[in-house]
């Protein structure tokens, strides 16, 4: 399985970054290995000083799709999460001033702690899903996905051009604004429509 990730996908996220508004979406790739599960805890890696948080939601693909239109595209997921995008943001920057891929700042060896799935049919809103992200107790994000520049069915349909979705692959779907540092002994908790999807500790 692969992992797909979209950098820029939040107007307020991408001011907070002085970055540019991207005429299409912005993609990235991180390995199996990133991924971590089972709110086991996530270990400060020792080539950063500055590690931030971005919650996501998180779409897991079930059926094989290519060239996907994007008015079909709602019927190759139907499982949602959320997702932790740990970034390496001191890393990230020297590579981005170089010109140079981000992977090594994004996709380390569990860079993406990801929630329990819930099927898109518990939503409450599926038009306009809630996500929050809490450090120690405190919401530190917010997101609505009504306000992300791609929708879901445009992500799909746009990165399923370049690669063949298969069964389980998952896709990050960016962040809002709000990210910011994590230190050792922070204990982050995602939830969707205020259900606790992610909850784990950074040792
Ligand atoms: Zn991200």
């Amino acid at each position: 399985m692969k992992i797909l990730a979209i950098g820029r996908n939040y107007v307020e996220h991408i001011h907070e970054l002085q970055n540019t508004i991207p005429d299409e979406p912005v993609i990235f790739l991180m390995p199996e290995t990133s991924l971590l599960q089972r709110n086991q805890p996530f270990f400060y890696p020792s080539f950063t000083q500055n590690l931030h948080y971005e919650v996501e939601l998180v779409l897991k693909i079930n059926r094989l799709g290519k060239n996907i239109a994007p008015k079909f595209a709602n019927r190759y997921y139907s499982e949602i999460t959320v997702g932790v995008d740990f970034t390496a943001r001191d890393l990230q920057d020297k590579l981005k001033a170089k010109g140079l891929p981000w992977e090594k700042a994004k996709a380390f060896d569990h860079s993406a702690p990801i929630g329990e799935f819930m099927a898109l049919s518990e939503l409450q809103n599926p038009q306009n899903i809630r996500f929050t992200l809490e450090k120690n107790g405190e919401v530190v994000q917010v997101g609505e996905s009504s306000k992300m520049i791609h929708s879901f069915d445009q992500i799909v349909a746009h990165v399923s051009q370049f690669f063949t979705l298969k069964i389980g692959d998952l896709i990050f779907t960016g962040t809002p604004a709000g990210v910011g540092p994590v230190q050792i002994n922070d204990e982050l908790r995602a939830c969707i429509d205020g259900r606790e999807l992610l909850n784990f500790k950074v040792k």
